[in-house]
């Protein structure tokens, strides 16, 4: 799959519409891996009172721990930031 992937992208913006409740915030990530979704996060910095949880941080520590490897191999990111 050539990148960036328009279908990952639309995906991506229903995901962070959908989870729009979360942080009020129209922005969320993907971490994609051999075509596949890895993780997906959104904003969570004033839920947590953490200024790092970005949702592109919060992705790239969910798909860390899901691979259990700090090195993202062939991985892109994907993410959005706008106003609903
Ligand atoms: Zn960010």
């Amino acid at each position: 799959m050539k990148h960036p992937n328009y279908d990952i992208m639309q995906a991506l913006i229903e995901y962070t519409k959908a989870n729009y409740h979360i942080s009020g915030y129209a922005v969320g990530a993907f971490v994609i891996q051999e075509d596949e979704i890895l993780s997906s996060a959104v904003s969570t910095h004033n839920i947590e009172n953490d200024i790092t949880c970005h949702a592109e941080i919060n992705a790239i520590r969910l798909a860390s721990k899901k691979i259990k490897n700090r090195f993202l191999t062939n991985c892109y990111i994907y993410t959005t930031y706008g106003h609903l």
